[in-house]
């Protein structure tokens, strides 16, 4: 059981705003802000260099971190600013050649699936488009039929970005095995509040970011690739952390996940990030996933009760991100409303999920997406200020 009382009085923003947009960014807990706090205030007295020496173990714990969140080994970790360049690295690297194909889902995360485009465009890939299951999650079956002889990746967002949807990351990563495709798994909305781990979701790569369910300070991220495949991913930069200048004509690539790092980081950031996850893993992935889920369930049930609202989320599993409208009124002006009331949600608009909103004409939908900071007193008055928007 998680001790509501003691997260939220270790959670400052929570006395200031109604935060249902933990999707987008959300609220640090305490001991992260205090950790990056440190790390500024630190610099600004002796020094960046000198800082980072002295923060060693911090930035050491960073991949041992992970490694205990997503059952992984520390070298398979590498810190990238943000879950998109940290994808890229991996995605761009792969060794894929024209005329190969890739299985990506109406789920897929609006960047990934420009990149996706850029490279088809590019090297000569192909996209094949995996339908959804009558519950709107990919349908797995589907995927099987899908696999052809130049079939080579399977890109996958476990979560969208723009709804409750959780794709059977499992069932896909035992499809993936069968037919040995590469995997790449988007965890961006997942890490953080479903317990996640690796081994048995057989994915080959894993990318997520700090400032959503992690809880961990903007402009951070991070990417896991199994040591199963890692030698086969040429980086798409290589710098003098990616690799080593061991000849005047010839370099050689770090080990582990190394070779998708950069040299110059947010120090600041990765230690903040490492202690959102030691906070994370303090308090219990599995906890933290059965009061996430429990919270949206209850707003999606009151808001289903409500006049004119309807909500929207698709899939069997549905995770913290609860999508819904409300008919009269457009998604950005409930936002306005509630915005103005210290409530704070995203709206999720058609040019950022053109698949998914598309094949179901949507052209925007609110999202108010729970943490486990949040608790039933905000439902209720989050419920009470939809049902008063006129
Ligand atoms: C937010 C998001 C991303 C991008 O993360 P950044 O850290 O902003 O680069 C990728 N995938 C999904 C599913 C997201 O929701």
């Amino acid at each position: 059981m998680l001790d509501i009382a003691r997260i939220r009085s270790e959670t400052h923003g929570v006395e200031k705003v109604l935060h249902f947009n933990n999707a987008g960014s959300s609220l640090m807990p305490r001991p992260v802000y205090e950790a990056v706090k440190r790390v500024l205030d630190l610099e600004n007295e002796l020094g960046g260099y000198e800082v980072e020496r002295r923060m060693a173990p911090e930035l050491d714990a960073f991949y041992t971190e992970f490694a205990g969140l997503l059952n992984a080994k520390p070298h398979e970790v590498a810190w990238v600013e943000n879950a998109t360049r940290a994808w890229d690295m991996a995605f761009y690297g792969l060794p894929l050649q024209p005329g190969d194909r890739i299985i990506t889902h109406a789920s897929e995360y609006v960047s990934n699936y420009i990149a996706l485009l850029q490279q088809a465009k590019r090297r000569g890939l192909e996209i094949d488009l995996c339908p959804s299951d009558e519950s709107g999650q990919i349908d797995v079956a589907a995927l099987e039929r899908l696999i052809g002889p130049r079939t080579r990746l399977i890109a996958l967002s476990h979560v969208p970005t723009q709804g409750g949807l959780v794709n059977p990351a499992e069932a896909v990563g035992r499809v993936a095995k069968a037919h040995g495709l590469f995997y790449l798994l988007d965890a961006c909305q997942s890490v953080g509040q479903i317990d996640l781990d690796v081994q048995k979701i057989g994915c080959d790569i894993l990318s997520g970011t700090g400032r959503k369910f992690l809880r961990g300070p903007r402009g951070t991220g991070f990417l896991w690739v199994s040591d199963r495949v890692i030698d086969q991913i040429e980086p798409p930069f290589a710098d003098m952390r990616a690799a080593d200048w061991t000849a005047d004509q010839g370099y050689t690539l770090a080990k582990g996940a190394r070779r998708f790092e950069t040299w110059e980081t947010y120090v600041g950031g990765r230690v903040g990030l490492m202690e959102a996850v030691r906070y994370a893993r303090g308090l219990g992935l599995p906890a933290i996933e059965a009061r996430v889920s429990g919270l949206a369930a209850e707003l999606r049930e009151g808001l289903s009760g409500l006049h004119a609202v309807r909500v929207r989320d698709l899939g069997v599993t549905r995770c913290g991100i609860v999508t819904f409208e409300k008919a009269g009124l457009e998604a950005r002006e409930i936002y306005e409303a509630l915005r103005v009331q210290g409530i704070n949600v995203s709206v999720s608009n058609h040019s950022s999920a053109r698949l998914d909103f598309g094949a179901r004409g949507l052209s925007s939908l609110v999202r108010a997406s729970v943490h486990y900071f949040n608790d039933e007193a905000e439902i209720s008055r989050f419920l009470g200020a939809v049902e008063a928007l006129k």
